[in-house]
C-alpha cells in the first residue's frame, strides 16, 4: 500500500461532482513544470517593477501569500492586465509532462461531473490537460477568468464556482495540492482530498483524505455505481 492510501479505499459513495485543481494536482510537483513557471513570474515582476531579482522574487512570494495568486497582487497594486501576464506562460515547454494513462482511466470511472477548478488561465489549462492525455474528460474548466480573478482560497472564488455550476457541496469532492485551498471547501461542506508528497504529513482538520498520488487513490476509492442511461 502506498503512503496515504486508505485500507479498502476512501469511501466517496456520496460524491457525484469531482473538482480538481490543475497544477501539482493532476500532475506531480516533481514533474518540474512549476519550477519552470516560477522564474517566468519573477522575470515579469522584475521587468514590471525594476526591482532587483531577489526583491522581485520576494514581492512575487508576498503577493502569492497575501492574495492566493501573484497575479491578483499585480492587478491590485500595479494595474497589470491578466492577458498580458498569462501570455508569458503560454510557450512554457511541457515536455516534462507525459500522457498519464492510469489517471485517465481512474478519472473516466468516476460517476457524475468532473470539473477543473484552477487559479491558472484557460490556455495553460488546455495545454496541460492535452499534454497529460486527459482531454475530453472534464465537463468544464473553471479558471481564474471564470472566477472573475478572485483566486482560491478566497471565499468569493468558491461562491462563484458553486453558483456557476450549481454545486451541491455535500456531494462534491475537491482535490488540491495546496492545503490552505481546502479549508473553504470544507467550510462549505465539500469532501476534501490533499494530493502530493507532503499530504501524508498533513494534520489539518479540514483535510478529509490524503494521498501522495491521485490515480491510485481514485482507483481504490469506493464510488457510486454508474447509472445506466
Ligand atoms: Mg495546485
Amino acid at each position: 500500500m502506498s503512503l496515504g492510501r486508505e485500507p479498502g479505499g476512501a469511501d466517496l459513495r456520496h460524491i457525484d461532482t469531482w473538482l480538481f485543481d490543475l497544477d501539482n494536482t493532476l500532475y506531480p510537483l516533481e514533474s518540474g513544470l512549476s519550477a519552470r513557471m516560477s522564474p517566468r513570474i519573477t522575470d515579469f515582476v522584475e521587468t514590471l517593477t525594476g526591482l532587483s531579482r531577489p526583491d522581485a522574487l520576494a514581492l512575487q512570494k508576498r503577493y502569492l501569500a497575501e492574495h492566493g495568486l501573484t497575479l491578483r497582487g499585480l492587478m491590485d497594486h500595479h494595474g497589470v492586465d491578466p492577458d498580458t501576464y498569462h501570455a508569458t506562460f503560454h510557450d512554457v515547454p511541457l515536455d516534462c509532462l507525459t500522457p498519464d494513462e492510469a489517471l485517465r482511466a481512474a478519472l473516466a470511472r468516476l460517476p457524475g461531473r468532473r470539473l477543473i477548478f484552477t487559479n491558472s488561465d484557460a490556455v495553460h489549462t488546455r495545454r496541460v490537460v492535452e499534454a497529460l492525455g486527459l482531454a475530453g474528460l472534464f465537463d468544464d474548466v473553471f479558471h481564474i477568468g471564470s472566477a472573475g480573478f478572485a483566486p482560491k482560497p478566497s471565499p468569493t472564488a468558491f461562491a462563484r464556482i458553486v453558483d456557476a455550476h450549481a454545486l451541491r457541496p455535500s456531494s462534491t469532492a475537491f482535490f488540491e495540492d495546496a492545503e490552505h485551498n481546502l479549508a473553504p471547501a470544507a467550510d462549505l461542506g465539500m469532501t476534501t482530498v490533499l494530493v502530493g508528497a507532503h499530504a501524508p504529513a498533513s494534520v489539518a482538520p479540514f483535510v478529509h483524505h490524503r494521498t501522495t498520488t491521485l490515480a491510485p487513490f481514485l482507483e481504490s476509492a469506493r464510488v457510486q455505481e454508474a447509472v445506466s442511461p
